[in-house]
């Protein structure tokens, strides 16, 4: 039911009146704080069986105007109950999906800004924005001036690891395939170990390498499930001796399953004598690095190609955030970019900007790094460092529980 004063179905219709605004977000601001002070007493996994919410929402969209309350009642007593509550202090599920104040209050500038950001000129802040906070994570985990902008290469932050893996596969193809012809793409080979997430395998075949050149190298318990690099040059030698040619390794620093650690100099050192591209996967795991205690697990970084990173996953940002590095931006843009007539502009043509569109699969982009650049500025680097350390002290309790 339509509440007075909605402007609906009226002529005068104002899909964001300030005032209104105003109101109605301090009232669902609220309703989040109540969220979140009861949220440790929901059961984490919910108790629903399938189908459960088509059973209890009507089939067709209503056709009158309803109040925010009456929708927030049906959250409370439809939505919440089918919810798992990846935010509770209970979640020990797969890994955390942290989320901060900062990064909440990022989110709301991002989302009111409604900046859509594909080229400098469309939001030269949120570009420029971008490239800043995208140094200062770089910094803060002690990548090379290689990866930055401030040196010779630079970042750019993706939805997901998915796709950080899947624009870096395309560049890579696109170099190699410069070479030995495009006719040839059924000869490139991808490699990672038996512990590589598997977004791994759906972006290799998404960018054209076939499903049989995908290799998978067993690890082993003694090893702690790292990938050997004597395991990747038997491989990459068994391949070329057929005639086939190595492409891209994708390493992991801190597997799914395991938080393994694959050891970044000895494989890139292996990928240097075949001229592989080297992308290393830190989406949980490299946030650590930003301790200085824990820097070492990305140390040989400074010989890959490009290495991402999800600040999503505990560096407070909320999905989705994942920073991607890579030495050379040009064979990224090479790979992605368009240039239809309607997005052409002086900026753009003369090649004194960075156009984002040209570093990721879609052309639309959110205004996302303002999350990011709050958590940074509102915690500072101390804060993070203590909430990794935090984390890693109660990790470390319970392994002492496992260990009696
Ligand atoms: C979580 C995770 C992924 C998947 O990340 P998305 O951002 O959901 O695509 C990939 N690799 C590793 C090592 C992960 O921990």
């Amino acid at each position: 039911m339509g509440s007075p004063g909605m402007n609906f179905p009226n002529s005068e219709f104002k899909p964001l009146d300030p005032e209104e605004f105003r109101r109605q977000a301090h009232q669902m601001v609220d309703f989040i704080a109540d969220y979140y002070n009861k949220i440790a007493s929901y059961p984490v996994l919910s108790q629903v069986q399938p189908g459960y919410l088509l059973a209890q929402l009507p089939q067709n969209a209503p056709y009158l105007p309803e109040s925010l309350d009456t929708i927030l009642k049906d959250i409370t007593n439809s939505i919440i109950p089918g919810m798992t509550h990846w935010l509770s202090p209970n979640f020990f599920a797969f890994f955390p999906a942290t989320v901060s104040t900062a990064a909440f209050l990022g989110e709301m500038l991002c989302t009111s800004f409604n900046s859509v950001g594909f080229n400098w000129l469309a939001s030269p802040a949120a570009t420029e924005l971008e490239m800043v906070v995208i140094d200062w994570l770089a910094n803060m985990l002690k990548l090379p001036k290689s990866f930055m902008f401030s040196g010779t290469g630079g970042g750019v932050i993706q939805g997901t690891t998915s796709e950080a893996i899947l624009v870096t596969l395309a560049a890579a193809r696109d170099r190699a395939l410069d070479f030995i012809g495009s006719e040839n793409i059924k000869k490139l080979v991808v490699y990672s170990s038996d512990q590589t997430h598997s977004t791994f395998m759906k972006a290799s075949k998404l960018v054209g390498i076939s499903p049989k050149n995908i290799r998978s190298i067993p690890t082993y318990l003694d090893s702690c499930f790292s990938l050997s690099p004597v395991l990747l040059r038997r491989a990459v030698d068994a391949d070329v001796a057929s005639g086939l040619v190595p492409l891209y390794l994708c390493a992991t620093v801190g597997t799914t399953s395991t938080t393994a650690v694959d050891l970044l100099g000895p494989l890139a050192d292996v990928a240097k004598d075949y001229g592989i591209w080297v992308h290393v996967d830190a989406a949980y795991g490299g946030s650590a690095c930003i301790c200085p205690e824990f820097r070492h697990y990305l140390n040989g970084v400074e010989r890959v190609d490009s290495i991402s990173l999800s600040p999503h996953k505990w560096l407070l940002s909320y999905l989705d955030c994942c920073c991607l590095w890579v030495k050379q931006p040009g064979l990224l843009v090479k790979a992605l970019s368009t240039n239809p007539e309607y997005l052409r502009n002086k900026p753009s043509d003369c090649d004194s900007v960075v156009d984002y569109k040209d570093w990721q699969v879609g052309t639309g982009r959110r205004f996302k790094s303002l999350r990011l650049w709050l958590v940074i500025r509102n915690y500072g680097v101390a804060n993070l460092q203590n909430h990794i350390r935090s984390d890693i002290r109660l990790a470390k309790i319970f392994e002492g529980l496992l260990k009696v």
